[in-house]
């Protein structure tokens, strides 16, 4: 256990990742660091620039250039592509079609993953969200969290929070998108999206975000203190 607590919280779309991540990070009083926003942020070049996203070469060219910060507060959505800031841009649909695409690019996860250590290295305990947390950029993470659920319970989410937010009730599209990008993420040949061997699996399917977060803060405080 290092004197600083960094937890990595990986797992597929959907499955509340985000907000729970989030919610740790204000419960314990850590810094936030979302590596998704990272991924749609490069991605967002690479479409601005007018590149093919299937072109792995130009892709890591755009990428070794791009200039993209993010914040590490729970309660802000702080994403920056050279000094604009678009983190309402990079979730929408455009990005969220190409991302897998540019994220399988190993020069562009090579990149990004140096910056994610460098960035959880940073001041104080930090909870990181992502796909490859525990398994490639923290490997020595002292509690490694991977999150699961239903796909149709994930597709059920993502559509009720886009109701919310005012887009039509799509639901078997937005299934076929968890699938299709749960396939893309699970079967590259770079980093592909799996529990590391130490990593506590949470099934989030029957929870609610609140429980969610009190079981990993369980979870966190025991392991924490088990190492102490
Ligand atoms: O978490 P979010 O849905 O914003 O991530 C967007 C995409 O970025 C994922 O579908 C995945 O392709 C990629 N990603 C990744 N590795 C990470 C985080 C995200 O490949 N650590």
């Amino acid at each position: 256990m290092s004197a600083v607590l960094t937890i990595a919280l990986d797992g597929p779309a959907g499955t509340g990742k985000s907000s729970v991540s989030r919610g740790l990070a204000r419960a314990m009083g850590l810094r936030y660091l979302n590596t998704g926003s990272m991924y749609r942020i490069v991605t967002l070049a690479v479409l601005r620039a007018g590149v093919d996203i299937h072109d792995a070469q130009r892709v890591a060219d755009i990428a070794g250039g791009v200039d993209l910060s993010v914040g590490y507060d729970p309660d802000l959505d702080q994403a920056y592509l050279a000094g604009e800031d678009v983190s309402a841009e990079i979730r929408g649909d455009e990005v969220t079609r190409a991302v897998s695409a540019v994220s399988a690019v190993p020069a562009v996860r090579a990149q990004l993953v140096q910056l994610q250590r460098a960035l959880a290295a940073g001041d104080g305990g930090v909870v990181v969200e992502g796909r490859d947390i525990g398994t490639v950029v923290l490997p020595d993470a002292d509690v490694k969290i991977y999150l699961t659920a239903s796909p149709e319970v994930r597709a059920q989410r993502r559509n009720a929070q886009n109701i919310a937010s005012g887009v039509e009730d799509a639901y078997e599209a937005v299934l076929a998108d968890v699938k299709r990008r749960d396939h893309l993420d699970s079967t590259r040949a770079v980093s592909p999206l799996r529990p590391a061997d130490d990593a506590v699996i949470v099934d989030t399917s029957d929870m609610n975000e609140a429980q969610v977060i009190a079981h990993l803060q369980e979870l966190v405080q025991q392991r924490a203190g088990a190492h102490r």
